[in-house]
């Protein structure tokens, strides 16, 4: 199929997915890898199962759930992370268990900020709202090297408006939002997660992508004609379009296209990744540990999470090689030779592996953008350059098509939304012309 009216959805990760989905017969689907999923890839190690970076399923859209949960089958749980503080480990998060810490110095200053912390409305950016937020004692010992980990060292240049959806509220603080509210509700000790029964978290992609009527993988995309309404890809082969739903980085999707203005130019270098360095491990026998996740602020360990895969469903404990997986921010570190090494040492410190002999295979993989950086000013650039690409008939939507932090479930709900709306409107369209 190849005629003008057809639209076109660039990228098969979750957003890519759900449009498709969506506009059945009329979409086709272009990904320029030969796997499909985007970043809710899998991969597999010397027989361990990884993804790039932790993932688990949650949401708070019924409709996402009903259609994950009916294509395939999901393995749920309570979620286990725990917080590493200065040598303690407690459950996450710590805003919330700090009174489970040992160091009882550290316990009363993380009580006695927090009965002096307010709400936080109007901080001005994530350090100061950090600090109001929890209070001095848990903005010290957790929240704020942790971030500065993630992040970088300047918190003064990152929003806010992404805090309520990711951040727990303190001990004894009921958090905002509900279940109903149709927003992400932060992460929480008794929060349920799920993850495929069977394989890695990208088997949720593989079968939602069953019910694709066109897809094409390995087909990168090079150049896009708004004029002519052409589309071309690294093969050489060329698609008309009436319509394009884009999910690639929107800096990416601009450099496809002639003729874009300065002004644009200037507006989409502010946009900024965040790059990771993933280091996955394989542990030749099964780690013994019920624990999901690790969060650790301090420089003893190059991560600041550590993901403990195999503890993602029975399926995957039951392989013969455990996968540990450290996801080790670049805002300010560099991935030297050593990295490796120093992941291993940390998982040492952590109990989860008593020597580095335990260790069959390790492996980096960098992902340049891993999350969109959410500084402040970029919600006005990125509906800036929205609208321009609107006026050229280019949708971009997705987690760097909107450069959003959101998750796979709220991806592939903004696919399904744009690609109903625009399949509503071509309906309604059709009927006005008949009548
Ligand atoms: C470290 C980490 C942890 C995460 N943890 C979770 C989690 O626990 N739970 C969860 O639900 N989500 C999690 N996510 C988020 C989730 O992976 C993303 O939200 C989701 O994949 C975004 O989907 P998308 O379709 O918007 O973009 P992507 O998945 O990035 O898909 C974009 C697609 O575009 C394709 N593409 C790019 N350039 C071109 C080109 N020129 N031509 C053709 N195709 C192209 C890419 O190959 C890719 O397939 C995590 C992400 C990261 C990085």
């Amino acid at each position: 199929m190849n005629n003008k009216d057809q639209i076109l959805v660039l990228g098969a990760g979750p957003a890519g997915i759900g449009a498709g989905i969506a506009l059945g017969d009329r979409a086709v689907v272009l990904d320029n890898c030969p796997d499909l999923g985007g970043l809710c890839r899998t991969i597999v190690l010397d027989g361990a199962v990884f993804d790039w970076g932790g993932h688990s399923f949650h949401t708070p859209h019924a409709a996402i759930r009903d259609l994950v949960f009916g294509s395939l089958e999901m393995y749920e749980q309570t979620r286990d992370a725990r917080c590493y503080v200065q040598g303690e480990m407690i459950p996450y998060p710590l805003q919330k268990n700090f009174p489970l810490l040992g160091n009882s110095a550290i316990r009363r200053e993380c009580a006695s900020g927090l009965r002096q912390s307010n709400e936080g409305n109007g901080a001005a950016n994530l350090e100061e709202y950090l600090g109001t937020r929890f209070g001095a004692g848990i903005a010290r010992h957790f929240l704020l090297p942790y971030n500065r980990k993630l992040w970088g060292p300047d918190l003064k240049h990152l929003a806010v408006d992404w805090v309520e959806e990711r951040v727990a509220g303190p001990k004894d603080d009921e958090d905002k939002l509900t279940s109903c509210s149709g927003k992400r509700i932060p992460l929480q000790s008794d929060s349920r997660v799920a993850y495929p029964a069977r394989g890695g978290f990208g088997e949720i992609m593989r079968a939602l992508a069953q019910r694709l009527r066109h897809l094409y993988l390995g087909q990168e995309v090079v150049h896009i004609d708004p004029l002519r309404r052409k589309l071309a890809t690294a093969c050489g082969d060329v698609f008309h379009w009436q319509q394009i739903i884009s999910t690639l980085p929107i800096p990416q999707l601009l450099k496809t296209m002639n003729d874009v203005p300065p002004r644009i130019k200037e507006a989409v270098m502010q946009l900024k990744g965040l790059p990771l360095a993933l280091v996955l491990v394989v542990i030749g026998h099964s780690v013994d540990t019920p624990v999901q996740r690790v969060y650790s602020s301090g420089p003893e360990i190059p991560a600041h999470k550590i993901v403990i895969n195999h503890n993602s469903s029975p399926y995957l404990r039951s392989l013969p090689h455990h996968g540990i997986l450290a996801e080790v921010s670049l805002a300010s570190n560099q991935a030297d030779g050593d990295l490796q090494r120093q992941v291993i040492q940390g998982l040492q410190l952590l109990g989860l592996i008593r020597s580095a002999d335990e260790v069959r295979t390790t492996r980096i993989l960098r992902v340049p953008a891993a999350y969109p950086v959410p500084t402040t000013g970029r919600q006005a650039v990125v509906r800036q350059l929205k609208t321009w690409l609107a006026h050229r008939g280019i949708i971009s939507i997705g987690r760097f098509g909107e450069w959003a932090y959101i998750n796979s479930d709220e991806a592939l709900n903004r696919g399904l939304d744009v690609g109903l709306t625009i399949s509503q409107c071509d309906d309604d369209f059709d009927l006005a012309r008949a009548s």
